[in-house]
């Protein structure tokens, strides 16, 4: 990585880059919406590309000197339209919140209803938590998940005759089950409601077949290009033609300014890279670790809520070792491995406590990470688990994930 103008103009800046690669470089990265991009897709976002006014849609813009913007913001949409065979893209939004807010604004006025998963059984914030702007504005009623890690369909069923949504969400940050999409459609159908198919964490397993597509059933498709589907920071909204005026100007004037066509560029790339059949063998091996990973931590002793995952994430239910998500999720830092406190079904402890820590594997895989690595990192954690008073056994542990770290180099 080449950062050597950076070092010359700002030795603070460079200083915490560098400590930031080491990090990314010595640390096993289990948070399941992180992944190492390509350095192509880095190279096209730290592009001439950042210096471009280009707002408005290709070939109607408000600035001039945007012929090969222009260019290049229609490869990214034909790309994420083939490889997610949706009708219409819009690949500004900056994020997947603002993927998700741009489809509220273009399909409801405040105050209608939304049907969506709740956060605190694995939905997202932009879904309509009360604290977020799809929460103050919108009427939520919101589904969970039932004590197998599962969605209920017939309760999402009954929820939706009694409230009669305008919008039903389904999609998720934190749910390790196949998401059955033709149910939802149905279930949509049944009360006249629209379908938003949020698949922000999935995409890299859904653009390869590996998880069924949203494409036949739902209205919309959200997501992030930044976890499983390995690009740049940003999102993405699919839907069908007509829909897309209206999602286009949800997007622009309705909440943003000028799009980041660096990012563009590099979901472009990013695109590209996730048609390839390699790309179809890294997305079959994020499954295959994520599932060495359950089975190591079962065989252990320890519990995965729902059971074995069906996708690249898990959550590890800790209530049986009396210790909390919050705290292990530090101990699990101590011994080089990165991964975030989550709640599990029923938790007695508070969200900012919690009783689980989800683990997701579309970043180690980048990395080369094969089942036999899983089992060890599924024993690392363990070890860190049952032993997290103790010090000389923390440091042996932080030995061994340093190994594998080692043996699967990082951006070298
Ligand atoms: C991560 C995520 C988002 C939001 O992505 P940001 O880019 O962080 O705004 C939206 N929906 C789901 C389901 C997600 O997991």
């Amino acid at each position: 990585m080449n950062i050597e103008h950076i070092k010359k103009t700002d030795f603070e800046v460079a200083e915490q880059i560098e400590l930031e690669l080491k990090r990314q470089q010595e640390t096993i990265e289990l948070i399941a919406s992180e992944n190492c991009t390509s350095l192509a897709v880095m190279e096209a976002c730290g592009s001439v590309l950042t210096n471009k006014y280009a707002e408005g849609k290709p070939h109607k813009r408000y600035y001039n000197g945007c012929e090969h913007i222009d260019v290049i913001e229609e490869i990214c949409q034909k790309r994420a339209c083939e490889l997610f065979q949706m009708e219409h893209a819009n690949v500004q939004p900056h994020s997947g919140a603002q993927a998700n807010m741009a489809v509220f604004m273009a399909t409801m006025k405040p105050g209608d209803r939304v049907l969506s998963m709740d956060l605190s059984n694995g939905g997202h914030l932009s879904h309509g938590s009360p604290v977020n702007f799809s929460g103050l504005y919108f009427d939520v009623k919101s589904y969970g998940i039932n004590e197998y890690g599962e969605i209920d369909y017939e309760e999402v069923r009954k929820m939706a005759i009694e409230h009669k949504p305008r919008l039903i969400i389904c999609g998720a940050s934190n749910y390790s089950k196949i998401i059955d999409f033709k149910k939802f459609r149905e279930i949509a159908d049944e009360v006249g409601a629209l379908l938003l198919a949020d698949i922000a964490h999935i995409a890299g397993l859904v653009a390869t077949g590996l998880h069924p597509s949203p494409a036949p059933y739902a209205d919309f498709v959200t997501t992030t290009t930044h976890k499983s589907l390995r690009g740049p920071r940003g999102g993405i909204i699919m839907c069908k033609e007509e829909w897309a005026k209206e999602i286009d100007k949800a997007v622009f004037p309705g909440m943003q300014g000028g799009p980041l066509e660096h990012i563009i560029a590099g979901k472009a790339v990013a695109l590209l890279e996730a048609s390839k059949p390699e790309f179809k063998e890294y997305a079959a091996q994020i499954i295959k670790n994520a599932k060495a990973l359950a089975q190591g931590l079962m065989d252990e002793g320890l519990d995965i809520v729902g059971g074995m995952t069906e996708n690249h994430l898990m959550t590890l239910d800790l209530r049986k070792t009396g210790k909390t998500g919050k705290d292990m999720a530090n101990v699990l830092e101590l011994v080089g491995i990165t991964a975030n406190k989550n709640t599990v079904p029923n938790d007695p402890q508070s969200p900012f406590v919690t009783s689980g820590i989800r683990l997701g594997t579309p970043a180690v895989t980048t990395r080369g990470f094969k089942e036999e690595d899983m089992t060890e990192v599924a024993k690392i954690i363990a070890g860190a688990i049952y032993a997290s008073d103790n010090e000389i056994a923390l440091k042996n542990l932080r030995e061994r994930s340093l190994k594998l770290c080692k043996k699967h180099p990082l951006y070298e």
